[in-house]
């Protein structure tokens, strides 16, 4: 998605080798503009597949998931990293380890949200090792759901996720792929989405 690509090429702050600094318009500040073009192109990509709902975790995945949500005219659910107090029982609850915290938190999402006639879209800001998504599946799949395919806005194709993703036969469609993180700078795999 060459918008997209633009907008990580002139705002994205590589740090390190393993970490892309998106803050600007996806991570803490958000453009919307960007985030409806972001929508409207998962929705064009899984139009075909009878989405009945819109999965992400919070708080990066809910700009790009509501979006999508809304050209696809179904709710969006995002699973919480932390235990609310009016959300106690009748949820279903996964493991991830995350990335950028390098902790392992619950993530949980209520039962009477999913049930087994749900196509679920997950879709999320960044795919590195797949740990966020591989644990939005278990939820889905909780519950009889069944996962139609995974929407990730920016992937890190040096890391394993897509490939492990792909591997447990998951339809990944990823809007910008990214081959390394390398001297402050961002390369872009060739064959990328567009
Ligand atoms: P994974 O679960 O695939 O290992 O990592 C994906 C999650 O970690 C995403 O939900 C995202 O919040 C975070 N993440 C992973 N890599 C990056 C990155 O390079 N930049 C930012 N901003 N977040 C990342």
């Amino acid at each position: 998605m060459k918008l997209l690509k633009d907008k990580v090429m002139s705002e994205g702050i590589v740090l390190g080798n393993q970490v892309l600094k998106v803050d600007s318009f996806l991570n803490h500040q958000m453009d919307p503009v960007l985030m409806k073009e972001v929508g409207k192109e998962f929705a064009r990509h899984f139009e075909g597949e009878q989405i009945t709902k819109v999965l992400t975790i919070e708080s990066s995945g809910i700009a790009p998931a509501i979006m999508t949500a809304l050209e696809l005219g179904v709710p969006m659910i995002f699973a919480r990293k932390n235990k609310s107090l009016t959300l106690k029982e009748n949820i279903l609850v996964e493991k991830v380890y995350s990335f950028t915290k390098q902790e392992t938190n619950e993530i949980t999402v209520s039962k009477k949200f999913l049930d087994e006639n749900d196509r679920v879209l997950i879709v999320d800001d960044f795919l590195a090792n797949g740990e966020a998504a591989f644990g939005l599946a278990r939820i889905v799949e909780q519950v009889g759901a069944k996962v139609a395919g995974i929407g990730i806005v920016i992937e890190k194709s040096f890391q394993p996720g897509a490939r492990r993703l792909k591997e447990a036969g998951y339809r990944v469609d990823s809007l910008v792929r990214i081959a390394a993180l390398e001297n402050g700078t961002v390369t872009f795999v060739d064959d990328q989405t567009n």
